[in-house]
């Protein structure tokens, strides 16, 4: 599967690992928006979070625990961060292999806006 992030999981691209377990890899982005930027992605080759069901419940939660300790390791707990998903399309998502994004280190600036409204 053409898949880069499953590329990651494999190892045949390298990449800054900053947790594994059986069920999630967590690496550093290699384009960061944030002094902190951190990708959480389960090992499992899920799309997007609307691929989601029932049978997910605890992986998807494991990500967002996930986020929370490596937010505490890289020392952006105390003043705060951001978890983003982006979801298809619309959500601006260009790897389509299910990622919360770790945003921290700095005060974040907010810009949520359509591209496109009638697309
Ligand atoms: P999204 O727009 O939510 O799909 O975000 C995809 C993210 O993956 C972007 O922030 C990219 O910089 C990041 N990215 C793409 N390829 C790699 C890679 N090989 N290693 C680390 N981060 C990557
Ligand atoms: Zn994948």
């Amino acid at each position: 599967m053409d898949c880069i992030f499953c590329k990651v999981i494999n190892k045949e691209v390298s990449s800054e690992i900053v947790y594994e377990d059986d069920d999630l890899l967590a690496f550093k982005d290699i384009n960061p928006i944030a002094p902190v930027h951190i990708l959480i992605i389960p090992k499992e080759h899920i799309q997007t979070v609307d691929d989601l069901d029932d049978r997910h419940q605890a992986l998807a939660g494991k990500m967002i625990l996930t986020a929370k300790k490596l937010a505490r390791d890289f020392n952006t707990a105390e003043g705060g961060y951001k978890l983003l998903f982006r979801v298809k399309k619309h959500g601006g998502q260009e790897v389509d292999h299910l990622h919360l994004h770790l945003l921290g280190g700095a005060p974040l600036v907010d810009k949520i806006y359509p591209i496109n409204i009638e697309e």
